[in-house]
C-alpha cells in the first residue's frame, strides 16, 4: 500500500530551527516520522516545539553544524546508539551572501560552499552507511541552482550542489536509496524577510502564480519525495516556485505582447 506516511521511518533534517526546516520537521512528524531536527542553537529552536507535541509521530532535536565533519559523526554514533537506522535525510540547512560578482571574497564563496555543499555531502557521507533499501535523500536546492541570480557565491553552491545530487542519485541507486532535489522560489522565511523590496517586487514579476510561496509548500513536495509514493524518482530536480525557472526569462516578453 503506497502513502504518504512515514510511520516508523526515521527522518533528519538539517537547519531545522526555522523557516523551511521547521515546516518539513513539522509535517513529517505529522506523517508519522520520527524526525531527528537538527540546527545551530544547543537548545530546541521555538518553532519546532509545536511540532514536537503532536501525537502522531515524534520529533527529537539536536545541536549540528552541517559544516562540521566531527558532529555529523557524532549524530551518526548517536543514532545508532539509539538502535535506530536512518530512512530519510533532508539537507535543508543553507546560508546565503548577498554580494555580487565583483565584490564577492573568496572568503564568502568558501563559507557558502562549506554549508550548502559541504553539508550536505558529509549528510549523505555520514548518514548513508545507517541507510538500506528504500531510504530517500532530499536535497534543498534553489532557482538560484537554475539561472543567473545575482549572489554570485550562494548561486554557484547551489548549481554545485545539483551535481552533488545527481552523482548521489547515480552512486546510491544501487544500494535502493533515492535522490532528489527540490528549487524552492521565492519562500516566505526569515532568510527572504529582509530582502529588498525591489527583489520582491522584480521576483514576482517573473513569477506566473504571482505571489511567493509558503514554507508548507516546499514542505509537501519534500514529504512526497520521501514517500514511497515517489518510489521510482530519484535524481529528480522539483522547482517549487510558481513558475519562475519554467519560462527560461520569456515571461517579461510574454507581457510586453498582451
Ligand atoms: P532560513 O535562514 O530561514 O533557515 C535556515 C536554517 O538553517 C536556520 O535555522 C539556520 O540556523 C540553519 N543553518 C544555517 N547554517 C547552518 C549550519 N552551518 N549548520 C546547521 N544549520 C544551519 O532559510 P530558509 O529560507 O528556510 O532556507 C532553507 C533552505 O532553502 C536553504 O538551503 C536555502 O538556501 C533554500 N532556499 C530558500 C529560499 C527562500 O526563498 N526562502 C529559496 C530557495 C532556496
Amino acid at each position: 500500500m503506497v502513502s504518504l506516511q512515514l510511520d516508523g521511518r526515521t527522518v533528519v533534517v538539517s537547519g531545522a530551527g526555522q523557516g523551511q526546516g521547521a515546516a518539513e520537521a513539522g509535517m513529517l512528524v505529522e506523517a508519522g516520522a520520527r524526525v531527528i531536527a537538527t540546527d545551530l542553537a544547543g537548545d530546541m529552536p521555538s518553532a519546532l516545539a509545536a511540532a514536537s507535541s503532536t501525537s502522531t509521530g515524534a520529533l527529537v532535536y539536536r545541536q549540528l553544524d552541517v559544516s562540521d565533519s566531527a558532529g555529523w559523526s557524532r549524530l551518526a554514533g548517536w543514532i545508532q546508539s539509539q538502535g535506530w537506522r536512518v530512512d530519510g535525510l533532508v539537507n535543508n540547512a543553507g546560508i546565503t551572501r548577498r554580494s555580487r560578482l565583483l565584490d564577492a571574497s573568496v572568503a564568502d564563496l568558501r563559507r557558502v560552499y562549506d554549508v550548502n555543499v559541504a553539508g550536505s555531502l558529509l549528510g549523505i557521507q555520514s548518514l548513508t552507511p545507517l541507510m538500506g533499501s528504500g531510504a530517500s535523500i532530499v536535497n534543498v536546492g534553489s532557482v538560484a541552482g537554475l539561472t543567473a541570480h545575482y549572489p554570485v557565491a550562494y548561486t554557484a553552491s547551489k548549481w554545485a550542489l545539483r551535481g552533488l545530487s545527481q552523482v548521489a542519485a547515480m552512486e546510491l541507486g544501487p544500494r535502493g536509496i533515492r535522490v532528489n532535489t527540490v528549487h524552492p522560489g521565492f519562500i516566505e522565511t526569515p532568510m527572504t524577510a529582509g530582502a529588498r523590496p525591489e527583489f520582491r517586487h522584480a521576483t514576482l514579476a517573473e513569477t506566473p502564480l504571482g505571489r511567493t510561496g509558503s514554507v508548507e509548500e516546499v514542505a509537501g513536495v519534500v514529504l512526497f519525495l520521501l514517500s514511497p509514493l515517489s518510489s521510482y524518482v530519484t535524481g529528480a530536480e522539483i522547482p517549487v516556485d510558481g513558475g519562475q525557472s519554467g519560462h527560461g526569462g520569456a515571461k517579461s516578453v510574454s507581457d510586453a505582447m498582451r
